[in-house]
């Protein structure tokens, strides 16, 4: 039997990008120690509260279907976060209860296209993001932000794809680049999004991890909240990645169609987790803030490793749990110089190339070892390109210059 093409097409083909995260897994199951800074998982677990609130509501009784939109109390709690934390006024009407936030991208995606449209979004980007539109049956179109402007993305280059786009997908704080989109990007995303009649996906899952600078949600900006879906989740914000327990914030209306697709899909998410979630809510911010500070606490740590050289640039960032960092003074491609890291001092971060063409020679590392371990590793990843870039230079004649290095999009 032939599988639909939709599905067939949904990785588009060819590498996810992800070959040297599984060759790490490989290793690290073959007994070879290896420093993992790949996926985004925090190295702490679920708070033992959380999961005491889980076993409770279980052995209570919540283990029958769910409310599919949500438990009337979650949402409320939902709805009352954002409202507290965006200034936008937010009833449980304008919340669906999803399975984590990548269903919410799905669910997202299934209300602002219809099958053939063009959905933008931005590159470097999530790792599922074109998959999930064409999963929603839509047409990816990436807009690049570049490293030359802090992969902060330009308003003239979202203008240009626009025409006849249906939706566009922001992320900030960003994975994989760890930047917080600045007052006047969003500004000027809002205006594309109005002006071209665009649905606007607000990833937002990194809301609470913002070292430096503002989060603003642009559902709060003048005239957005009527065409911003906004994507939440409790992975990274109360560790509660395996719960799998997120939402979906929108008007209305959006939110009553999402709740069909809920029924005939997800059909919603447990009432134990649901439970459980909402007492991690109610443990307010300072919950939130023990689980950020690790991140924060290795984001010095790196800065001022970093800045005892020279050869290993930072993406300037102020949030989520990762670094981009920049190894172009390499003369190595970005896959090039993972691989060989990996291979030299069983270190794994992500090729930049896996996040799209414009993260281009940089690698993104995740904080998610402890501290001692962390900072090791970020020693060893400068003195290792510091020892690369003396070898390309050496390769490139006296003049100490590297040769010329094609830096294709970024
Ligand atoms: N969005 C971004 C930017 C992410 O990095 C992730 C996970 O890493 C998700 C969405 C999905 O998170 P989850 O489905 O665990 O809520």
């Amino acid at each position: 039997m032939q599988i639909s093409k939709r599905l067939d097409g949904i990785t588009g083909g060819g590498s996810d990008g992800w070959e040297l995260f599984l060759k790490a897994r490989a290793m690290v199951a073959a007994g070879i120690p290896v420093t993992e800074l790949t996926i985004g998982e925090h190295d702490i677990r679920t708070a033992a509260p959380v999961l005491q609130a889980m076993h409770q509501a279980a052995l209570g009784g919540h283990t029958g279907y769910a409310a599919i939109p949500g438990v009337d109390a979650l949402r409320a709690a939902v709805a009352r976060r954002v409202t507290e934390r965006t200034g936008v006024a937010t009833t449980p009407e304008n919340v669906l209860i999803t399975p984590g936030g990548q269903s919410a991208l799905f669910a997202a995606h299934m209300a602002a296209c219809d099958v053939g449209d063009r959905a933008l979004y931005i590159d470097p980007y999530y790792a599922t993001y074109p998959g999930t539109i064409r999963g929603a049956g839509a047409v990816p179109v990436a807009v690049q932000a570049r490293a030359k402007n802090a992969f902060q993305p330009r308003a003239a280059d979202i203008a240009e794809a626009a025409q006849g786009a249906k939706s566009l997908l922001v992320n900030s704080p960003n994975n994989p680049t760890g930047v917080v989109y600045s007052r006047e990007t969003l500004e000027g995303i809002a205006r594309i999004s109005q002006d071209a009649d665009l649905w606007l996906i607000s990833d937002e899952v990194y809301d609470t991890q913002v070292w430096e600078g503002e989060h603003v949600s642009p559902r709060a900006l003048p005239g957005m909240a009527e065409r911003t879906l906004v994507v939440g989740s409790m992975s990274k914000s109360h560790a509660m990645t395996g719960s799998r327990i997120g939402w979906l914030i929108g008007p209305e209306a959006a939110i009553a169609h999402l709740i069909n697709l809920a029924t005939h899909t997800t059909y919603g998410v447990p009432g134990f987790i649901q439970d459980a979630a909402l007492f991690a809510l109610q443990e307010g911010p300072d919950f939130e803030a023990e689980i950020a500070e690790p991140f924060r606490r290795r984001r010095a740590l790196a800065k001022s490793i970093l800045a005892r050289q020279n050869t290993v640039g930072l993406v300037p960032a102020g949030g989520a749990m990762y670094l981009m960092l920049d190894i172009r003074a390499t003369g190595m491609s970005s896959e090039d110089f993972a691989e060989d890291l990996l291979e030299t001092h069983r270190i794994a971060v992500m090729p930049g190339e896996s996040f799209g063409a414009a993260a281009w020679g940089h690698i993104r590392v995740a904080m998610t070892v402890e501290d001692a371990a962390f900072e090791r590793a970020l020693a060893t990843i400068c003195a290792h390109a510091q020892q690369r870039a003396a070898a390309c230079v050496n390769e490139n004649g006296p003049g100490g210059k590297p040769g010329p290095r094609i830096f294709p999009t970024a």
